[in-house]
């Protein structure tokens, strides 16, 4: 049985008509570039976190690059984010011209380890970046008190984790702002590129428009040096309809990964660990396997699709040779590199599928262990 890592076909054919009427009004009317379809979105996607502001942007990338230019972080200063991370994350720290500085992963949740947080603040650290790593909140109360007590900003990096929760709030509220990225196999996506950020600071939302928008504050006049980075109408049109959608798809995700755990709890696995008060919206499932490149190709021959988040540190990337980690070397993150496999993972799953992932896997160890 052939398993799909993401499964984006599917999610069309089942919205297709939706999508469709969407789509003809923005074409109909030509409001291609912030169109009505932006702002009915950025209303309801922060109403939907919980947040005063959403500010559309062309992608989850950018989103991170701004909210650092809207917090005038910028050269000599430093920005404190997990080591386990999309490379997103950190280019948009230096992208404003700020120095990354990489901390360790708790092994349990792959999320920044607060324990190790003290240890990387120097006195040019302006802000601290948590990752909401595959879905699940990283842990907020004490990031939010060590940058309370050093005067901290705290920006969240939610790109992987729309929807889910810590202590019943949403993610998207913790930090001075927060980063979201509509990549289309995020568990909310565009059909190309889009991203927003979250804040409860007018001011910030302000800046952010002006920034996004070639840093214009009315017609012709930029008071700063901006970016062409607005989301585009016909992406704000696809996310107004998937918006609709989302909570669902987040139940039938948490569902199939609750079935993950359980076929697979006597597997040689190291299956994921929820922190308790926070609901994750998986959005990878990550296992850890001692001979997970074995097991990568021989779930590829029997067509289940696997992915790997992430095969190479940044810090062991050329792009980012010599940035600081803590402690040095980052070795959790280092060592999970070659142990970890994101099995497939998306709300188009069935329970067939669902169970042909974990036979095969159990089968694999049959097999390798005689
Ligand atoms: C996807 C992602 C981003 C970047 O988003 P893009 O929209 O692809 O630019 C940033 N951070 C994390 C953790 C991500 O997963």
């Amino acid at each position: 049985m052939k398993v799909q890592f993401v499964d984006l076909v599917a999610q069309y054919q089942s919205i297709r008509h939706e999508i469709h009427a969407e789509l003809e009004k923005v074409m109909s009317t030509a409001s291609f570039v912030l169109g009505p379809a932006v702002r009915e979105f950025e209303d309801a996607f922060a109403a939907y976190c919980g947040s005063r502001h959403c500010v559309g942007v062309a992608s989850g990338a950018d989103a991170l690059t701004l909210a650092m230019r809207a917090l005038d972080v910028g050269p000599g200063d430093e920005v404190i984010t997990a080591a386990n991370t999309f490379i997103a994350t950190v280019n948009g720290i230096a992208h404003a011209g700020a120095t990354p500085v990489l901390v360790d992963i708790d092994p349990a949740t792959y999320n920044l380890d607060p324990t190790l947080l003290e240890r990387a603040i120097t006195p040019r650290t302006r802000a601290v970046i948590p990752v909401h790593l595959y879905g699940q909140p990283a842990d907020m109360d004490p990031i939010l008190d060590i940058a309370r007590s050093r005067n901290l900003l705290v920006v969240e990096d939610a790109a992987q984790a729309h929807g889910a929760t810590y202590k019943s709030r949403k993610v998207g509220t913790f930090g001075a702002m927060a980063c979201f990225s509509f990549y289309p196999g995020k568990n909310l996506g565009s059909y190309g590129e889009g991203g927003a950020v979250t804040t409860n600071d007018d001011l910030l939302a302000e800046k952010l428009r002006v920034l996004r928008n070639v840093g214009q504050s009315e017609k012709y006049i930029h008071p700063v040096i901006g970016y062409n980075s607005r989301l585009q109408t016909m992406q704000a049109a696809v996310l107004n309809v998937k918006l609709r959608h989302l909570d669902d798809w987040n139940a039938r995700r948490r569902h199939f990964a609750d079935r993950y755990t359980e076929l697979l709890q006597d597997s040689g696995c190291a299956l994921p660990t929820v922190m308790s008060g926070v609901e994750p919206v998986w959005h990878l499932y990550v296992i850890q396997h001692d001979r997970r490149d074995d097991l990568l190709r021989f779930l590829a021959e029997k067509q289940i699709y696997c992915g790997i988040h992430y095969p190479v540190p940044i810090h062991e990337q050329q792009a980012y040779k010599g940035v600081r980690t803590v402690p040095d070397g980052a070795p959790i993150t280092s060592r999970a590199a070659s142990r970890l496999l994101s099995l497939p993972m998306h709300p188009d799953l069935t329970e067939e599928q669902v169970k042909a992932v974990a036979k095969a896997i159990l089968e694999f160890e049959r097999d390798t262990s005689r």
